[in-house]
């Protein structure tokens, strides 16, 4: 294992150097208008659905809490708008499931300020006091896994956390959304690493940025902390480097065992998006109504980073940006470990970090050929598995197979051995169909 240490830039090994396409990174974050109609899922975090707390024809105003959180691992949900509710009923969602919304017709002459807030002295309060008031903000992972992040900052039993790693790396191709909130809102992140700190008990944090974003490291440097808390590190621009294990291998030198999570070898990581929006809302006790995306793709005219009200359906945003005439194909997330969604109808979610719109040229597959054994998967693959042979079981639909005596279950779906591959095997789409066979053996047998 290549060690982070002194004469080289921190990585891991393996990995891959994707053509970056990271052009929005230099445009800063502007405000997207209100959609006539925002639906607002009650799913937008991993974990039990919020609980609608609204009634059809009742009026709301921006901030308030329209639905409440059904126990410790959910989020409540804050109306994104002043407007009047107008129906609950199932919209598709990015996983091409139904998902219950809350339909907000929005009030067109209102300013559209937040009304409502909810707020706390923070300062006397415990950790764990601190990790319930988190979850009033409603706030979950915003690097695309959409854990609630009070949950998250609350260390298991028996384990101490000795260091946050705030993930700034940004390493999917066009995403930028990141990149430019740490040059634009870096005391935010000082603020919200401040209050997770708190609840995790963690006495330093490391932030990770890649070295693209130099801008962005000058801006955090600047708001460090005087205390020393706080350090960035530059790691090298390397897909996956953002992912939880492959940071901490970078950062920190440890690897997290297979099966257990980074705060087995005392490590928490949080997205930079995640803590700056918690050190934002906070303070003011104000819920989630918005998230900055990056928009961008062959397809989009006005590519950019936007402050996007939740709710807003794709619809909207793509004929905003002028892209619905062109695209053929729209990803949510980054194109790497994003996903293809089925309709226009998806609403943005606290979860949507990017959405890319591709044409028809840009979206056809390539002709896939037969495997020639030459290795470059295994290579590229940061979590040391074997693609090559597991491509083939998945093929002849072993899939129990691959979980035994292959480690599947370890596979992040990162997309490496795919990008890499000179046969076009589609390895990653190959691993999550088995992992979902797995999952869901009873449902689809
Ligand atoms: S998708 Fe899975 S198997 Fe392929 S490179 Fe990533 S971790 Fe390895
Ligand atoms: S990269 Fe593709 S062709 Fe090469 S060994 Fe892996 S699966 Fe086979």
């Amino acid at each position: 294992m290549r060690l982070p240490f002194f004469n080289h830039t921190p990585t891991f090994d393996h990995g891959i150097h994707p053509v970056y396409h990271k052009e929005t990174g230099h445009l800063p974050i502007r405000r997207f208008p209100f959609a006539p109609k925002l639906y607002v899922s009650l799913e937008q975090h991993i974990g039990k659905p919020a609980i609608a707390i609204v009634r059809v024809g009742q009026e709301v105003l921006r901030g308030e809490l329209i639905a409440k959180p059904d126990g410790l691992f959910s989020l409540p949900i804050h109306a994104p708008a002043t407007g009047i509710i107008e129906a609950l009923e199932p919209m598709p969602s990015d996983n091409g499931e139904m998902e219950m919304c809350i339909v907000i017709r929005v009030y067109e002459a209102d300013t559209q300020e937040v009304q409502v807030r909810y707020p706390h002295d923070l300062e006397n309060m415990s950790g764990r006091e601190l990790a319930l008031v988190m979850q009033e903000v409603g706030v979950a992972g915003k690097g695309g896994a959409t854990f609630p992040t009070h949950a998250k900052l609350i260390p298991p039993n028996g384990c101490t956390i000795d260091t946050i790693i705030v993930n700034g790396a940004e390493c999917e191709p066009f995403l930028t959304c990141d990149h430019r909130i740490m040059v634009e809102r870096a005391q935010d992140i000082m603020e919200g690493i401040k209050y997770a700190r708190r609840v995790c008990g963690a006495p330093r944090a490391i932030i990770g940025v890649e070295d693209n974003k130099m801008d962005a490291v000058a801006a955090l440097e600047a708001a460090l902390p005087a205390d020393g808390s706080v350090t960035v590190k530059v790691v090298e621009t390397k897909y996956p480097q953002g992912a939880a294990e492959t940071l901490i291998t970078a950062l920190l030198g440890r690897e997290v065992p297979a099966g257990k999570r980074s705060s087995s070898i005392g490590v928490v990581m949080n997205n930079v998006m995640t803590l700056a929006y918690m050190g934002r809302l906070l303070p003011l006790g104000e819920g989630m109504t918005e998230r900055i995306v990056t928009i961008a793709g062959p397809s989009v005219e006005r590519p950019g980073n936007y402050i996007v009200p939740l709710g807003t359906p794709l619809r909207f945003l793509l004929e905003h940006v002028g892209a619905r005439s062109t695209a053929t194909e729209v990803i949510l997330g980054g194109p790497m470990m994003g996903t293809t969604i089925p309709s226009v109808d998806v609403p943005i979610t606290k979860g949507v970090c990017g959405v890319l719109a591709f044409g028809k040229k840009d979206a056809i597959p390539p002709q896939i050929y037969p495997c020639i054994h030459c290795g470059e998967c295994v290579n590229a693959c940061p979590k040391k598995l074997n693609p090559t042979q597991m491509g083939l079981l998945a093929a002849k639909r072993e899939y129990d197979v691959m979980a035994e005596q292959f480690m599947l279950g370890e596979c992040f779906e990162c997309g490496c051995c795919s990008y890499v591959c000179p046969s076009h095997i589609p390895l990653v789409q190959q691993f999550r169909v088995a992992k979902y066979f797995l999952k869901n053996r009873e449902k689809v047998t």
